[in-house]
């Protein structure tokens, strides 16, 4: 009968332990803007000098302050 009693605490004390984590992990959810490992960092948009394709500064061919999406429109430079 001990036992049992025992037993009945670990179930309720382990409910509860799980409710509360249940709790702050929806709780720390909704603020829930910047996950690692994703960065939504808004990034700069650069038209490419030849064809006017837009894309992220970061992945444009820089030239003579002109920006480029290829090595070709690169090579033919601005239209
Ligand atoms: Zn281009």
């Amino acid at each position: 009968m001990k036992y049992l009693l025992v037993l009945i605490v670990l179930i309720i004390a382990y409910n509860v332990w799980r409710k509360q984590r249940i709790d702050s992990g929806s709780a720390a959810k909704p603020p829930h803007r910047a996950p690692p490992g994703t960065p939504r960092i808004p990034q700069e948009m650069v038209p490419c000098a030849r064809c006017g394709l837009m894309m992220p500064k970061t992945e444009a061919l820089e030239q003579g302050g002109k920006h480029y999406c290829s090595a070709e429109h690169q090579r033919q430079g601005p239209a």
